[in-house]
């Protein structure tokens, strides 16, 4: 059998004011990684920390080798940090993680066996969770619910961090916002096999966490984005253009039905809504075709002007 080199693992830690989860966490990674016997590199993104967590990067960067700091001038969010990773790192095999200690880096074997099986995208679930209830947990399991239905695929946590991903679907990938967490969708979308592994969680014992409740509603409304995004975004007026005939079409019946009591009921236009009702929609619908031609513009210049290909191609042959 030929002998294939062994895969490269690139791990990426974005770490905000993590200054004393910094040094155990790097030492129990290091011996994790050490049993999974594959060439890596680690990453840490410092996303603007003020606690001194660079100076204490800085010093982990000078004792070891195959580490490598990115430093933001300022703090860019979670999202960012991993961006910049992803779009520095050299492994073939990607995994981000949590910079506090929450997520165990003996995980790493874990994915890393689905991976060798043959998935290209293994999302870590921390099934159970040491989180509060209230605040996170619940409202967790309604988003993960709704980001599986509308995303069509099926995974119990997309919030957690702790993913791995084989580099190729990551490429040309484009994150905003709190769009991390929706990367599998993105994946499966380009076509890749995904899957899930249960992971540990542990409770934050240094540092606080970066996050409220207001995340909740980032996601939700990424998550529309994305759902528009998946399914239209090179056909926007189908959107658009459906919304609008829907509208006319509504235009039409009620003018009718206005035009039918008048000449056929005696009844005067000035006593139903209907007509402004008719006008209204006639109005809105022609704005909402009108808008689905630009967003067609819009779409046009976006792939054309970056030379962004409409479908992803897995191999050529010969
Ligand atoms: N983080 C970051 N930039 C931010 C917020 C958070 O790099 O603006 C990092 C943080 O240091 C940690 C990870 O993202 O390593 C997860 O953050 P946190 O633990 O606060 O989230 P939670 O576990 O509470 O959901
Ligand atoms: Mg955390």
């Amino acid at each position: 059998m030929a002998h294939k080199p062994l895969e490269t693992l690139s791990i990426l830690i974005p770490v905000y004011n993590e200054v004393d989860n910094i040094l155990p966490l790097f030492e129990r990674l290091s011996a994790a990684l050490k049993k999974t016997e594959r060439p890596y590199e680690v990453i840490f993104i410092d996303d603007g920390s003020t606690d001194g967590t660079l100076d204490a990067l800085i010093d982990i960067n000078r004792k070891n080798q195959n580490i490598k700091i990115i430093s933001f001038t300022r703090n860019f969010g979670q999202t960012a940090a991993l961006s910049a990773g992803i779009d520095s790192c050299k492994g073939d095999i990607i995994i981000p993680m949590d910079g506090d200690l929450q997520n165990d880096p003996e995980d790493i074997l874990l994915l890393l066996q689905k991976i060798e099986e043959g998935y290209d995208v293994v999302s870590g679930w921390r099934k159970d969770r040491k989180d509060p209830f209230l605040n996170r947990r619940l409202p967790s399991v309604i988003a993960n619910k709704m980001i599986s239905f509308i995303g069509g695929v099926h995974l119990h946590d997309y919030g957690c961090t702790l993913k791995a991903y084989r580099k190729d679907i990551l490429k040309n990938i484009r994150l905003y916002g709190e769009m991390h967490r929706f990367i599998p969708i993105y994946a499966k979308w380009v076509g890749a096999h995904v899957t899930e592994v249960p992971v540990k969680h542990l409770a934050r014992k240094a540092g606080s966490s970066k996050y409220g409740i207001g995340r909740v509603f980032k996601v939700i409304l990424d998550l529309m984005v994305v759902k528009f995004l998946m399914s239209y975004s090179q056909k926007p007026i189908y959107v658009f253009g459906g919304m609008g005939l829907l509208m006319v079409l509504g235009a039409f019946i009620s003018g009718g039905y206005a035009i039918y009591l008048k000449l056929l009921k005696g009844v005067s236009f000035i006593l139903t809504p209907l007509p402004l009702l008719s006008v209204l929609l006639l109005m809105l619908g022609f704005l909402s075709i009108l808008m689905g031609f630009l967003a067609e513009i819009l779409t046009r210049t976006y792939y054309e002007s970056q030379g962004k290909p409409t479908y992803h191609i897995k191999e050529t042959i010969p």
